[in-house]
């Protein structure tokens, strides 16, 4: 059995059908990799959800043991729910710690961006990578990657950025390097962005990976319970109060939409990652395949979508709500009140109507 697994990973590692190595040129990263010392700086996306910290962390933990000077640098701070990772207290957040942020970007030789490949995901340190003169290899899994690295490893078909990691690190013949902390990190990016292997998740390629990692003995049901039984009293208060209060139901669009105001927010002293989840909630009423959720910020409206099939929210983000992601995930910001952000997409609804009717 263990055999068959191995060999399907590495039958992955040349498989032209699931990713497509020859059509990346990892020459001239595998020199600098295979020079050690260098200063290597990994980020990913502001509001770092669990593949951008798993996928983080799983990559320092190999570059720290190749013996190089390794950084991770978010723009914003990450949910308590993802800090029981394995070195995840070693996670600089900009917003927090600018100027020395700022100081390890200027100095960085080597850049990994995983997890996003629009550089407005990290609008607040944007500018200290455009102007930075380092290799920039990205690594990840949304759609139309732009052209802002030098190394563009971009696969939409894997179900997170973790995923692919784990399979740049097969390809890169670092896998040898892969402990129980990485593997940890690896797989709970994989968990977490498969909504716990219900959707993004059909590649059986996903599975050996998950397969594989498991054999580094990692605590599968502890990662579980870490990052879904360990909300707070008040977080469970306020989904009930958005179920029951402020979930508004357009059965015409087959949508629901659930919004917060700040003093909501406040009542049930919100905390970052506290309304993680929230908007999958309303797919889960039936014919519900469109849901959104708006939180109103200090400065701006926050926006998620999700959808079930082939309903691009994706599409609305990026045309109507600043943002991007996934087809059937997405996100994006407003800057406008949370009403008339909110109307705006309830006014939107019926020119989508036959797209939501035909999914
Ligand atoms: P979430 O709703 O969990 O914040 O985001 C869902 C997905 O939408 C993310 O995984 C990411 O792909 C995408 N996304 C979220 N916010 C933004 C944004 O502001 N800009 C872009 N381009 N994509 C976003
Ligand atoms: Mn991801």
């Amino acid at each position: 059995m263990n055999i068959f697994i191995f060999d399907s990973v590495k039958n992955i590692k040349i498989s032209m059908d699931y990713i497509n190595w020859k059509s990346f040129n990892l020459t001239s990263l595998k020199e600098k990799l295979n020079q050690s010392g260098k200063n290597i700086t990994i980020i990913s996306h502001r509001n770092p959800d669990g593949d951008a910290i798993g996928s983080l962390l799983g990559l320092y933990g190999i570059l720290t043991k190749l013996n190089h000077r390794v950084s991770m640098i978010v723009p914003n701070d990450f949910p308590s729910f993802l800090k029981w990772l394995p070195e995840a207290k070693e996670i600089l957040v900009f917003s927090k710690d600018k100027d020395k942020s700022a100081d390890i970007l200027h100095n960085a030789e080597l850049i990994f961006a995983l997890d996003f490949n629009d550089l407005s995901r990290v609008r607040e340190f944007e500018e200290l990578i455009n102007g930075n003169k380092s290799y920039k290899v990205f690594i990840d899994h949304h759609p139309e990657p732009g052209k802002v690295a030098d190394l563009m490893i971009s696969e939409t078909k894997v179900s997170s950025a973790s995923e692919l990691v784990y399979l740049f690190l097969h390809e890169m013949e670092l896998d040898h390097l892969i402990d129980k902390n990485i593997a940890t990190c690896l797989f709970t990016g994989i968990m977490t962005d498969t909504g716990c292997f219900s959707f993004n998740s059909s590649n059986p390629e996903t599975y050996y990976a998950v397969a594989d990692l498991l054999k580094y003995k990692i605590d599968k049901n502890l990662i579980y319970s870490e990052v879904y039984d360990n909300f707070s009293y008040n977080r469970m208060r306020l989904m009930g109060y958005c179920l029951n209060q402020k979930m508004q139901y357009f059965p015409e669009f087959r949508t629901a939409i659930i919004s917060l105001t700040a003093a909501e927010l406040k009542e049930f002293n919100y905390t970052v990652g506290d309304s993680e989840g929230f908007v999958n909630l309303p797919l889960s009423v039936e014919d519900v395949i469109f849901s959104a959720l708006f939180i109103e910020n200090k400065d701006k409206i926050r926006v998620s979508f999700r959808s079930k099939g082939k309903f691009p929210v994706n599409k609305i983000s990026a045309e109507h709500f600043n943002g991007g992601g996934h087809i059937n995930a997405s996100g994006g910001e407003a800057f406008d009140t949370l009403e008339n952000t909110v109307n705006k997409l309830i006014q939107l609804l019926p020119v989508y109507k036959d797209e939501l009717h035909n999914n």
